[in-house]
C-alpha cells in the first residue's frame, strides 16, 4: 500500500474538519460552560479569540476542542469517537477501557481524534459517528427513506425507490420487528439455491461459489458496515432465512459487480463477475476490497452519486468521499485494496440506520 500518512491526514482533516461548524459548536460549548463568564458567545466572537491567540480553528481543535468534546464538523462526533475506540480497545485487549481513559491517552500523546482516525482508526474499524445518527425518524407503512435535504446524504440514499430507483415496497428497517437487528447472509454453492429464492436464472449463468479470499473480503466489509451502522450480520446456510446472497456469476463484461432485488421481499443478491480475474480476491489490503464495499453499499440501499435526481458535485464524486462513486481519486496514496467507507457513506448509512441498527433509537424506525 503506497499510503503516505501525511497526505491521508491532510485529506481526512479537510473532509472531517469544517471551520465554521467548529466555531459554531465551540460557541455553544462556551455558552453552556459560561466560559469567561459569558453566555452570549457566537461563532464570530469565538473566531476573534482564535485569531487573537494566533491559532487557526483546526489548530484550536487539535489542541483544546478535541478534549472539550467539541465536534469539528457534522461528519465527526468527538465524544462518540472516544467511545468507539474504548469499545475496540476493550474487545482487543480484554480489559475494560472507558471513553475518558481514551481521551486522556490521546491528550497525553498529542493526538486529536480526526488524526487518530486517519492514522489508525481506519485500519482498526473504528469509525466516526456523524450528527446524522442522532435523529429517530418513524414511519408506519413499508416505505422508502425520506430525503434528508443534505446533498451529501441524499446523493447516496435511494429516497424515491430502492436500488437504481427500481420501486420496491420495503426497506431493511421493516425487519426490526421480526429479525430484531439481524440481517442474514449466505454464500450459496449452487445457482438453484439462489433461483429458489425468487431470483432470475438469467443472472445466474457461470455461477461460482465464493472462494475463501472472496468470503474473507466480504466479511471484512460486513464488519465495517456493522461498526458504522450497528446492524448485526450473521452467516447462515439456510437459504430461506438469508437476506443477502453472495456469489460469482456472468453479469456482463462491463460490470465487476451487481446487486439485485429478486421477486421476494427482503432478499437481494450481490454478484461479482465470475469471468473476471480481478474479482477473485476481495480482501482488504490485497484484493479489490472497494468492489465488495460498493456492492454491499447497494445492498444496504445506497445508490450511485452520479445517478438519480440528487447527485454529488463532480469534485466530490470520487472514492475519497464515497465508495459508491465510479471515479478513482487522483491521489497516489489511494488504492482499491485499502478502501474504507468514506465520510459520505458513513453519513448516508447512519442517516438510514443510526449507529444502533434496525429499530433502536436512531435512523429510520418502523412503528406499527
Ligand atoms: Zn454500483
Amino acid at each position: 500500500m503506497a499510503t503516505t500518512y501525511s497526505s491521508l491526514l491532510d485529506y481526512d482533516q479537510s473532509v472531517y474538519f469544517n471551520a465554521s461548524q467548529y466555531e459554531a459548536n465551540k460557541a455553544a460549548y462556551n455558552n453552556e460552560h459560561a466560559v469567561n463568564g459569558i453566555t452570549n458567545w457566537t461563532a464570530s466572537s469565538v473566531d476573534a479569540v482564535f485569531r487573537s491567540v494566533g491559532l487557526t480553528p483546526l489548530q484550536h481543535y487539535e489542541k483544546y476542542g478535541a478534549f472539550e468534546n467539541v465536534n469539528p464538523s457534522d461528519l465527526f462526533n468527538t465524544s462518540s469517537y472516544y467511545s468507539s475506540k474504548a469499545t475496540q480497545l476493550s474487545e482487543t485487549t480484554g480489559s475494560a477501557w472507558t471513553s475518558t481513559q481514551v481521551e486522556s491517552v490521546f491528550q497525553q500523546s498529542g493526538i486529536d481524534p480526526i488524526s487518530h482516525y486517519a492514522l489508525y482508526g481506519v485500519f482498526e474499524d473504528v469509525f466516526p459517528t456523524t450528527t446524522f445518527a442522532s435523529d429517530k425518524v418513524t414511519y408506519t407503512s413499508a416505505d422508502h427513506i425520506a430525503a434528508s435535504n443534505d446533498n451529501r446524504v441524499d446523493s447516496l440514499v435511494t429516497t424515491t425507490a430502492w436500488l437504481f430507483e427500481q420501486p420496491t415496497s420495503w426497506n431493511w428497517n421493516d425487519l426490526a420487528s421480526t429479525q430484531n437487528n439481524t440481517l442474514y447472509y449466505m454464500f450459496p454453492t449452487s445457482a438453484t439455491t439462489v433461483e429458489s429464492q425468487g431470483f432470475s436464472a438469467t443472472n445466474l449463468s457461470q455461477f461460482t461459489g465464493f472462494n475463501q479470499n472472496q468470503k474473507t473480503g466480504t466479511q471484512e466489509a460486513l464488519t465495517e458496515l456493522s461498526k458504522i451502522t450497528g446492524i448485526s450480520f450473521v452467516e447462515t446456510t439456510d437459504a430461506s432465512l438469508a437476506n443477502i446472497y453472495m456469489f460469482g456469476s456472468d453479469i456482463g463484461k462491463d460490470l465487476a459487480g451487481l446487486a439485485d432485488a429478486g421477486s421476494q421481499q427482503y432478499k437481494i443478491t450481490v454478484a461479482v463477475n465470475s469471468t473476471s480475474s480481478t474479482t477473485t480476491d476481495l480482501r482488504a489490503g490485497s484484493g479489490d476490497h472497494e468492489l465488495i464495499e460498493h456492492e454491499l453499499g447497494h445492498a444496504l440501499d445506497m445508490k450511485h452519486p452520479f445517478q438519480g435526481s440528487v447527485q454529488l458535485p463532480k469534485d466530490q464524486d470520487t472514492s475519497n468521499y464515497t465508495v459508491m462513486s465510479y471515479t478513482t481519486p487522483s491521489e497516489t496514496w489511494y488504492s482499491a485494496s485499502s478502501s474504507v467507507y468514506g465520510p459520505y457513506d458513513i453519513a448516508a448509512l447512519q442517516y438510514m440506520y443510526g449507529t444502533d441498527g434496525l429499530g433502536g433509537n436512531q435512523g429510520f424506525v418502523k412503528v406499527s
